[in-house]
């Protein structure tokens, strides 16, 4: 008889493991990372890699790839996901050895190992398993990201992963219209609350900008390297933004895989405008001059932990002409977050004088898409709730019994779902 086990994201958000068992044999979604108040790497539960037929990679954010490299030491399981998440992944887990190299159970050569074993798939690909098929299906969340479809012993499963249900720069919504599943195992992230509606949030950021630049400051934009950062570029690129517009991180090098990788990207030739309008930061040189304009630095870390965006806040913060916009969820403990909180950084609290707000450009789905998304599954008799906080997970089990005609299970880490 199949089961699910839940390894990681088990009533908590991020650490993506998911386990598909039969006769001990494991089909394994998902084998990421989050990372804990000193910023050490926590992982999900342990699973032999001898007992692994087979693992999917949904896309290339840590917190679902941080861990597989560990399943790579000795035996080499074998590994899918798109062409991009394998390029992207292969930059994002270079650079979490760079940073915390001797808390990682594995270095470069393991990562080298899982993607010499990796197999390519694109979207609705059928995929034949020693005793499963699986497809990846379009989600909506990042370029190359996918939910994966599983059939075993008669059942169906759907694991949607992060996932989106909107329409943004990149992104075209996810479209699970005609999926046939018994059981949906999906993300709940935003699970009690919804985002406003995108244009308007694009609108109020751009004309934010607009208000700095005109009165001669310099706008910081933290942003994740990954999806986020081109976003953004890609906002200011449509609406053909006429100050200097500067890219600082690793940004840049996602950048060029996107582009490289079009076909998954909506809108490439907004992207590609994007890429030759705006300048790359190349050195020093270009870092130490591009907040002494007006203009917009568009700078890799989100949270502001490191990186060049953390060189930028401290050379523009004091400067009331100047200002800081927010586009993605601060962690507790982040310095984006003490900011946003009680305006001040470092643990010197030293002060914020430039502008902070803050902008949902979620690239996660909220309650009213989950919703509609389950509803337009066919067949679907269970949905499982991970990749949530219990609060969120609570009120939306609530809303989708209420809804639905079907049963709700929010587990836990180590909890097993029997599929009878
Ligand atoms: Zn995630
Ligand atoms: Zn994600």
């Amino acid at each position: 008889m199949p089961r699910i086990r839940i390894l990681g994201s088990g009533r908590e958000v991020g650490r993506a493991a998911i386990s598909i068992e039969r006769d001990g044999r494991i089909l394994l979604l998902d084998y990421g990372t989050n990372f804990d108040d000193e910023d050490r790497p926590v992982f999900p539960a342990h699973v032999k890699p001898r007992d692994i037929d087979a693992l999917v990679l949904t896309h290339s954010h840590l917190d679902h790839i941080g861990a597989a490299p560990s399943l790579y030491i000795s035996i080499f399981p074998k590994v899918y996901a798109t062409p991009v998440t394998f390029d992207v992944s292969k930059l994002l887990l270079y650079d979490m050895i760079k940073l915390n190299g001797p808390h990682l159970p594995y270095d470069e050569a393991s990562v080298e190992d899982m993607l010499k074993t990796g197999k390519s798939v694109k979207y609705d690909e059928e995929v034949e398993g020693d005793f499963y098929t699986f497809k990846l299906v379009y989600n909506g969340h990042i370029p190359g990201s996918a939910a994966v479809w599983v059939e075993v012993d008669g059942h169906r499963i759907l694991y949607t992963s992060d996932m989106n249900t909107i329409t943004t720069k990149l992104m075209n919504p996810a479209k699970f219209t005609g999926v046939k599943a018994d059981t949906v195992i999906i993300e709940s992230t935003y699970g009690s609350t919804n985002h406003p509606p995108r244009e308007e949030t694009e609108q109020l950021f751009y004309e934010s900008i607009q208000e700095v630049v005109k009165k001669g400051g310099t706008v910081l934009v933290p942003s994740f390297s990954v999806s986020r950062g081109q976003e953004i570029m890609s906002i200011l690129a449509e609406r053909d933004f006429e100050y200097p517009v500067w890219i600082d991180g690793m940004i840049r090098q996602v950048t060029e895989l996107y582009l490289a990788h079009g076909e998954y990207v909506r809108d490439l030739k907004l992207l590609s405008k994007a890429a030759a309008m705006f300048k790359m930061v190349r050195g020093w040189q270009d870092r130490r001059r591009a907040f002494k304009k007006p203009g917009v630095i568009i700078a890799s870390a989100g949270m502001l932990k490191g990186g060049p965006s953390l060189y930028y806040l401290k050379k523009m913060a004091g400067n009331e002409k100047n200002a800081v916009f927010m586009v993605s969820y601060q962690a507790e403990g982040t310095p984006g977050r003490q900011i946003l909180l009680n305006g001040t950084y470092s643990t010197e609290e030293i002060p914020v004088r430039a502008r902070v707000q803050w902008f949902d450009f979620s690239s996660h789905t909220d309650q009213q898409g989950i919703l509609r998304a389950l509803s337009s599954i066919t067949g679907l008799e269970r949905v499982i709730l991970v990749h949530g906080d219990p609060e969120n997970q609570a009120s939306l089990k609530q809303k989708i019994e209420e809804v639905l005609d079907v049963e709700v299970l929010t587990p836990g880490n180590l909890d097993v779902i029997e599929l009878d």
